[in-house]
């Protein structure tokens, strides 16, 4: 079996996830309105009856702010911890709330779940890995650095959202307040450009084929240049620059037999590549 992956929307404005097969989906975040989700879905022919639930992330607003509505609406059960609840003041039906806790897996259908806690300023954030049978998609976005654990569930998977927040030069030469700048960077915020690339170039499994660079910042990224920079050394997996403004394509997951592909130049200096973009 396989997966259908796509991403609704992604960035401080709002994020929203999407990973189901043939019979069930969930939606990992929906900081997008209900409206919308509902609109997106259609565009890309999803069906809102194969929801059949919605994993939180963490309360900051870009992660929750559609999910009240949605839930109601759609009467889709909200997998949320108590804490994160609390904080992000979410009226939820009782009926509604599901809970989940680190490490245990959470079976709906032939997706299984499982959530794990990461580095972010939140009162109780966690990252989530989407398994079904023999394929794997991760969702890592809003973490400060990435910790070990990070590590272990990105070598598990076929495909990820990761996060590629900020341009470390644009951030720095930005005009961000210094508290600002210090609070995305200081490894409880957000996963910079170059960040996420080491991650990806030592610990990239050989059987990834997509990755989605997410949740960029508006003011201290610029979309051509993560994309130019991940492509340059992609080793053969599909990279897709997950927009602020509209959603993705569908894309299939599913077991791939090609090998490993072996990078094809040399790294250029980083700075070098800022330079020609900015
Ligand atoms: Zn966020
Ligand atoms: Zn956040």
């Amino acid at each position: 079996m396989s997966l259908f992956i796509t991403s609704l929307n992604s960035g401080s404005n709002g994020n929203c996830y999407y990973i189901g097969n043939d019979k069930e989906a969930i939606l990992v975040d929906a900081g997008i309105s209900c409206r919308e989700v509902e609109s997106r879905m259609k565009r890309l022919g999803l069906q809102m009856q194969k929801l059949k639930a919605v994993f939180v992330s963490h309360e900051h607003n870009d992660h929750i702010k559609g999910i009240p509505t949605l839930a109601k609406k759609h009467q889709v059960p909200v997998y949320i911890t108590e804490a994160t609840k609390r904080h992000g003041r979410l009226s939820l039906g009782s009926d509604l709330v599901r809970s989940f806790s680190a490490h245990e897996p959470v079976t709906i259908g032939d997706l299984i779940i499982t959530a794990f806690p990461k580095l972010h300023d939140a009162t109780d954030p966690y990252s989530f890995i989407i398994s079904c049978r023999e394929i794997t998609v991760g969702v890592f976005t809003d973490i400060g650095s990435p910790c070990h654990q990070v590590i272990r569930y990105f070598q598990q998977c076929h495909a990820a959202f990761l996060e590629t927040n900020y341009d470390e030069i644009m951030l720095d030469q930005g005009n961000y307040p210094y508290v600002l700048k210090a609070r995305i960077r200081g490894g409880r915020g957000h996963l910079s450009n170059n960040q996420a690339l080491e991650l990806f170039r030592n610990y990239k499994p050989a059987f990834m084929t997509h990755l989605f660079l997410s949740h960029l910042s508006k003011n201290n990224n610029c979309p051509q240049l993560v994309e130019k920079l991940f492509n340059d050394y992609n080793a053969g997996v599909k990279m897709i620059v997950a927009s602020r403004y509209e959603e993705t394509s569908v894309y299939h997951i599913r077991q791939s037999d090609k090998p490993a592909l072996k990078v094809g130049r040399e790294p250029v200096s980083y700075r070098q590549l800022a330079f020609s973009f900015t």
